[in-house]
């Protein structure tokens, strides 16, 4: 059973970033140390259009304001301890935080544009049987500005050759929704148009499926793209892949999503991994295809990730294609995800969990 996060997981003891303050909230800030209000957009400009890593480069502030900044709040660059790069364009980042925990983050090139896969959490508590991020368990939640930081420092990679971020994936290790308000914060930084200004159409984010915060985010109204890691179409496959099952089991699970259709009228999508002989024969995806026959969405078919630490094996290729024709037949929108940066450890947490033993035992 998943126990609530402790303190210590959740409010780290480190110094406040920078990039954690959506707009308001840096104003509000402002205000308590009487500074007008319009330093707020001109300190956004700062960090998000011309993106320094400095306080002291924000040189249309008082030199007072810019002591009070840095006195308050970490600004510093996330540091590159490794980046991998893929014979594909795929880049893998380990980033190294304040208090010296590493993450990953991910950029992938498609022809529509660059799309970075984000970090939630230093490690995860889920405990997911085929997943390298759970290994450890969870260190604990990153701040909002952490999450941002990820996405600031890709598109200082890519300003170089004057390219963009263009879409981001929450789908790097970690539960985004056990980090639900460094998420929420994190995404309306991102999609603020004085920030980085990244439409909500080109964010994804998934979740392995904890039930509340389904129903909390379809109340948030945002149009963020929404994936749920289903794995199983049965309650029992899927409690032996996903512990999370155990506590909000696959009918709650499907129930929370009718309702996020019903609130926001966005379809969704779901993450189904082949396991080979535990969830890939044609019995399983049928089985699926009556689960989901009601449900407005949208299937993505994941070949396993081969880790080293869990002992599941790829399905092969012809099963793939009879699974998928199985779903397709029974009139089910599915696709087999592309993979990409195969060469260098692409999957989650498997580059973390090669570097860093010590914190993924
Ligand atoms: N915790 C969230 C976010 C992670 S997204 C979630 O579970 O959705 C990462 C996706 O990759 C999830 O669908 C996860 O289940 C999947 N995944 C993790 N390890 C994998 C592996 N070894 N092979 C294939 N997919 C994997």
């Amino acid at each position: 059973m998943l126990k609530p996060l402790t303190d210590k997981q959740t409010k780290p003891n480190i110094k406040p970033s920078i990039y954690s303050l959506e707009l308001h909230e840096l104003e509000s800030w402002l205000t308590d140390i009487r500074e007008p209000k319009f330093r707020g957009k001109q300190i956004f400009e700062w960090l998000y259009k011309k993106r320094v890593s400095s306080f002291e480069e924000m040189t249309n502030l008082p030199l007072g304001l810019r002591e009070k900044l840095e006195k308050d709040y970490y600004i510093k660059p996330l540091k590159e301890v490794i980046r991998q790069e893929s014979s594909d364009g795929t880049i893998k980042f380990l980033f190294e935080l304040q208090d010296g925990y590493s993450i990953e983050t991910v950029l992938m090139r498609h022809e529509y544009g660059n799309s970075i896969c984000v970090t939630t959490q230093v490690g995860c508590r889920l405990g997911c049987t085929f997943c390298a991020s759970t290994l450890g368990g969870l260190k604990r939640n990153l701040l909002a500005g952490e999450i941002v930081a990820q996405v600031l420092q890709v598109q200082r990679a890519l300003d170089e050759t004057d390219e963009r971020v263009s879409s981001i994936v929450v789908m790097g290790i970690g539960e985004p929704f056990d980090n639900y308000d460094g998420l929420m914060s994190f995404l309306k930084i991102v999609n603020h148009d004085l920030g980085l200004n990244i439409g909500a159409r080109h964010i994804t984010i998934s979740t392995s499926g904890v039930v509340p915060y389904i129903y909390k985010f379809a109340d948030e109204g945002m149009q963020i793209n929404f994936a749920i890691s289903l794995h199983a179409a049965n309650t029992e496959t899927r409690s032996r892949l996903m512990p999370v099952n155990r506590m909000y089991p696959l009918n709650e699970l499907m129930d929370a999503i009718r309702y996020y259709i019903k609130k926001t009228g966005r379809r969704v999508t779901f993450e189904y991994g082949l396991f080979g002989k535990v969830n890939d024969s044609v019995e399983s995806a049928n089985e699926l295809a009556d689960l989901i026959s009601d449900i407005k969405c949208h299937v993505n078919l994941i070949p396993v990730n081969y880790v080293p630490e869990r002992d599941y094996v790829r399905t092969p290729k012809a099963q793939i294609f009879k699974f998928l024709e199985t779903l397709t037949s029974r009139g089910i929108n599915a696709t087999i995800r592309r993979e990409q940066g195969h060469d260098i450890d692409a999957a989650c947490g498997q580059l973390r969990a090669k570097e860093r033993k010590e914190e993924t035992r």
